[in-house]
């Protein structure tokens, strides 16, 4: 017996088993080879080793949610290497770019809830960090 790694026209692969090279040939000719999945007879063979190949590059895909949280933490590194540490100021700082009283930029620090709050109900833009402030910066 040998085992045959097959496909059909619609794409689903699946394992045959047969006498012989010959008789999955005559088989396959004689349409006497069906997908398992569909139930198509245009079969073709795949080259040996399909399999494996496709088997690793399963293992070694990296999980969709793994991936979109270190792009998040990547964008919240940039976005923290790009403003200022204003650190417990921030509340007054974001205050005083939202009312122009200096120039606007990106600011980053520490707020309690309560000031948060307030900045979000004076419809001052702050966006809640799940990261601790870096000491040593600026
Ligand atoms: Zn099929």
């Amino acid at each position: 017996m040998i085992v045959l790694n097959l496909s059909c026209s619609n794409s689903h692969s699946f394992e045959g088993w047969f006498a012989s090279l010959e008789e999955f040939q005559r088989q396959a000719v004689a349409q006497q080879v069906t997908c398992p999945h569909c139930n198509d007879v245009n079969i073709t063979k795949l080259p040996a080793g399909s399999h494996v190949r496709r088997a690793v590059m399963e293992k070694s895909a990296v999980p969709a949610s793994i991936s979109d949280e270190a792009k998040v933490l990547a964008a919240l590194e940039q976005l923290l290497n790009n403003s200022d540490n204003v650190g417990a100021s921030f509340p007054e700082e974001a205050r005083k770019i939202h009312y122009e009283e200096t120039p606007a930029r990106n600011i980053h620090g520490t707020a309690s809830v309560a000031e948060v709050r307030s900045l979000l109900e004076e419809d001052i833009g702050v966006i809640p960090l799940p990261l601790r402030p870096r000491k040593g910066m600026h």
